[in-house]
């Protein structure tokens, strides 16, 4: 422990992110991100906005982005903010809602940067028990202080119907309600539509996931325009510029080609049926996801054995050493040709292995 740390570092228990190695010698099947690289339109429209205007500082209200995603959402300017990668988002999230003096609630297994940044708020929280089939159990969230779940959850890939999200919010008239819904566009149904009802309500997005721009750190909120200026106030407390122009230019491309996402997005849910059905043949219990990654726990193999064989065969997968999941590995899906190589690693593994 350093002796210059403030009080509140030495309390700190940061997020360790995936491994993220450069060389490309991994299948990387460890962060959910996405195979298909980003619309070639937005790639393109990056290309074009490197130039002499990035010694200026972008719009620190985003607004040109902002006015995209009103239009694409049908939702109004006033209700969207935008940050650095859903993360930044949800870090400001938790300042803005919450306060120390009343716990707030989310599922046991969940997102591991909710309790992250409790901490770094200095926030109490619960965190209560899912069903036997990892399902979030909605009348058990309840809470007067926040509430915070993703949905689709990770890393168990399940989704709850609009009707459990009604009954969260129905249940917690008097806290924010924040639904991380970075998952949501491979199966989910989104509570965005909700936003009007609820004033307590405030849906997080990501560009990272079925947007494939991981890269560029592009998050958003939707919520009652009350919510939104609580946002952009905790914002300006922190750092004005949360979209640097790029990310901007990238982030209104890709929501001019809904077509190409469309289809990238068809195909990852193609492939993850096919490759939990594979899982299944080969002894693996697999909830079905509604997400670009598969929980899959083997009914012989302990988890880390194989996290740590497929990483000698240069395949990663997330291992959480983490009580309830330590038998479990998060498994991303890449493109078809990644998970056939995945099949054809684990049949060897599974052969030579000691099976009871
Ligand atoms: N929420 C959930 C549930 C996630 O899994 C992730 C990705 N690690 C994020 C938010 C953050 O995504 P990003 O910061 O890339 O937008």
């Amino acid at each position: 422990m350093d002796r210059y740390w403030s009080r509140l570092t030495r309390k700190l228990d940061p997020y360790v992110p995936g491994e993220q190695p450069e060389d490309g010698s991994y299948i990387k099947l460890n962060t959910n991100e996405n195979p298909y690289g980003p619309s070639p339109k937005v790639l393109e429209a990056v290309r074009q906005a490197v130039g002499e205007n990035l010694k200026l500082y972008p719009d620190p209200t985003c607004d040109a982005f902002i006015s995209a995603v009103a239009v694409r959402y049908g939702v109004k300017k006033e209700q969207v903010f935008a940050g650095n990668g859903s993360d930044e988002v949800l870090a400001f999230s938790f300042m803005a809602f919450f306060d120390p003096d009343r716990t707030i609630v989310f599922p046991e297994i969940t997102y591991s940067f909710y309790p992250v940044y409790a901490l770094l708020s200095g926030l109490a929280y619960e965190t209560v028990p899912l069903d036997s089939g990892f399902d979030i159990r909605p009348e058990l969230m309840r809470s007067s202080g926040g509430v915070v779940f993703a949905n689709p959850n990770a890393p168990t890939g399940r989704a709850l119907p609009l009707s459990a999200i009604r009954n969260i919010l129905d249940g917690n008239p008097d806290a924010v309600v924040i639904v991380d819904e970075a998952y949501t566009d491979f199966g989910g149904e989104s509570a965005v539509g909700l936003i009007d009802e609820y004033p307590n309500l405030l849906v997080v997005h990501t560009f990272s996931k079925s947007r494939a721009l991981a890269g560029m750190r592009i998050g958003l909120a939707f919520g009652d325009s009350g919510l939104i200026r609580a946002l952009e106030r905790v914002k300006n407390s922190f750092n004005s510029y949360t979209l640097d122009r790029l990310a901007m230019t990238a982030g209104i491309a890709a929501l001019e080609d809904e077509e190409y996402y469309r289809g990238v997005t068809r195909k990852i849910i193609e492939t993850r049926e096919w490759f939990t059905a594979e899982l299944r043949k080969r002894d693996f219990s697999v909830p079905d996801s509604s997400t670009n990654f598969v929980f899959a726990s083997h009914r012989h193999l302990r988890a880390e054995d194989l996290y740590l064989r497929l990483k000698e065969n240069r395949i990663l997968v997330r291992y959480f050493k983490k009580p309830l999941i330590d038998n479990h590995l998060r498994i991303s899906i890449g493109t078809d040709e990644e998970m056939r190589t995945f099949i054809e690693v684990l049949d060897r593994i599974l052969g030579g292995a000691d099976i009871p």
